[in-house]
């Protein structure tokens, strides 16, 4: 977290600073001797960024004197770095109270000037749930004495330059997820060779191959997600509109299905491990209390699904997923995919109901009903997700049939399990879709109108 951190505030700089905030700030940041956070929330601002209270007044030498509290803020303080950067949302004298009103500042630890202290205090280290390298700290800014900082980007042009941030943030969490399924599978995988219960190894036991399958299937297809996406930022090198739209569409689905299914995958890895995965003397729970954080950072995942649905989905009338469609199209009338008949069936009729689906929430938004649709964005996110990975895992499993010719025996075999991961997770998560389509379509509850 916090090399990933400070990269991201870094590009902020570069992307949006001045030539000398880059000369100023960067150098030092890209030998990690200095290091980089977002400070975005606050006790009453989390989702609601907009929310916040912190002022920045004017000093008329262009720089500001910048008051107020943030809360929960990853790498805040700590031994490692000489100086930290702090990239500081807040509201200029007269600013709109909302998220159009908040501009973004740069606002050292200590002042690059003379070395001395800008008073960013550390009040308070949180104590989490899991993370536990990771300090997450409470800062006070301009409360011991004044903390200085300067503008990065235009005034009330604030969240659109922390986006540069967050969204890189986002896909980390998609990759925090992915990366730690993938090792507590593998951890898992071993300790199923070993543990031994009625005379077999429980790697023997179906249920428990079931529970294995179905971990590899979701990890590694949440790998080609992360890697196919991670792709696209090569290609978006090339220029194109379509290609900064599909990033757009799948940054959410990256972070919220991959934090998702990473909790998933740790608490399956603790199944597997009975009483002992309960226990921390295999360290396997750390998984689950680590990853957790991941679907609540950077934009709950219920935000996420807000964001895919009303923004990249609706506010699109559906370019960027009739795109994504269309790309799958392709691949699932290819001449190699027909061997996987049942599969590739299921993909099709998934599709289908992904169009009904949007038709339904486009009829929902033509009467203004959005409530009813802001209820079922979380599910149409998940559904997406097991759509997009179940068509990456089809595009592993062409390769790997065709690799799997003239392959030695380790090759074939390594190249079969690319095979079967596709058809389990068609078998196990894909159809989990047809539970959230009938849960969106078949019934007209409307949760605002229930008592709770
Ligand atoms: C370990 C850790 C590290 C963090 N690091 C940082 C950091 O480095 N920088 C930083 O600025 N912040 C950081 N945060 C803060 C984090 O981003 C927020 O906790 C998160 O954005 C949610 O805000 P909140 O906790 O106030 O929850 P709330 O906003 O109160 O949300 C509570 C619930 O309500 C839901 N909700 C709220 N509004 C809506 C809506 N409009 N539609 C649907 N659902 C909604 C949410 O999805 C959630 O389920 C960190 C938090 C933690 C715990």
């Amino acid at each position: 977290m916090y090399p990933g951190l400070s990269k991201a505030c870094m590009n902020v700089i570069l992307k949006a600073g001045s030539e000398k905030q880059k000369e100023m700030f960067t150098p030092k940041m890209f030998s990690g001797e200095w290091g980089g956070t977002m400070c975005l929330t606050e006790s009453g601002a989390g989702s609601d960024v907009g929310a916040l209270k912190t002022t920045a007044t004017p000093m008329g030498d262009g720089r500001y004197k910048i008051k107020g509290v943030k809360i929960f803020i990853s790498s805040g303080e700590s031994d490692l770095y000489t100086n930290n950067v702090h990239l500081v949302l807040a509201k200029t004298p007269g600013a709109p109270d909302n998220a159009k009103g908040l501009s973004l500042f740069i606002v050292p630890r200590f002042r690059l000037e003379d070395g001395k202290t800008n008073n960013v205090v550390c009040s308070k280290v949180e104590h989490k749930m899991g993370i536990h390298a990771s300090a997450t700290c409470e800062l006070q800014f301009g409360n011991a004495g004044e903390s200085y900082g300067e503008m990065i980007g235009k005034e009330f042009d604030g969240m659109a330059t922390m986006f540069i941030m967050m969204n890189e943030a986002r896909l980390l969490c998609g990759m925090q997820g992915e990366s730690q399924a993938n090792l507590a599978y593998l951890l898992t995988l071993q300790y199923a060779t070993e543990r031994v219960q009625f005379a077999n190894e429980i790697i023997k036991h179906p249920d428990v191959r079931r529970m294995l399958l179905k971990m590899r299937s979701i990890s590694r297809g949440m790998r080609a997600l992360n890697f196919y996406t991670m792709n696209l930022f090569d290609e978006a090198h090339k220029g194109g509109a379509a290609v900064q739209d599909e990033i757009a569409l799948l940054t959410p689905i990256c972070k919220a299905f991959c934090s998702e299914e990473g909790f998933n995958v740790a608490v399956e890895a603790m199944q597997v491990h009975g009483g002992y995965g309960f226990c921390t003397e295999y360290g396997i729970e750390q998984f689950a209390r680590d990853i957790k954080i991941a679907t609540i950072y950077e934009g709950t995942n219920g935000i996420q699904s807000v964001d895919f649905v009303m923004r990249k989905i609706l506010k699109d009338q559906g370019k960027a997923f009739s795109l994504l469609g269309e790309k799958m199209r392709k691949d699932l009338t290819s001449p190699e995919a027909q061997i996987f008949s049942v599969e590739i069936s299921t993909i099709g009729k998934n599709m289908e109901q992904a169009q009904k689906i949007l038709g339904h929430f486009a009829g929902l938004a033509a009467k203004k009903q959005f409530d009813q649709i802001l209820q079922s964005t979380n599910y149409f996110l998940q559904f997406s997700g097991n759509l997009v990975v179940s068509w990456l895992l089809l595009r592993g499993a062409i390769l790997a049939n065709k690799s799997k010719i003239g392959a030695n025996k380790d090759d074939a075999q390594y190249y079969q399990t690319k095979i079967d991961d596709f058809k389990i997770f068609c078998q196990h998560h894909l159809t989990r879709n047809s539970g959230h389509s009938l849960s969106i379509l078949n019934f007209d509850n409307v949760y605002s109108g229930m008592e709770l």
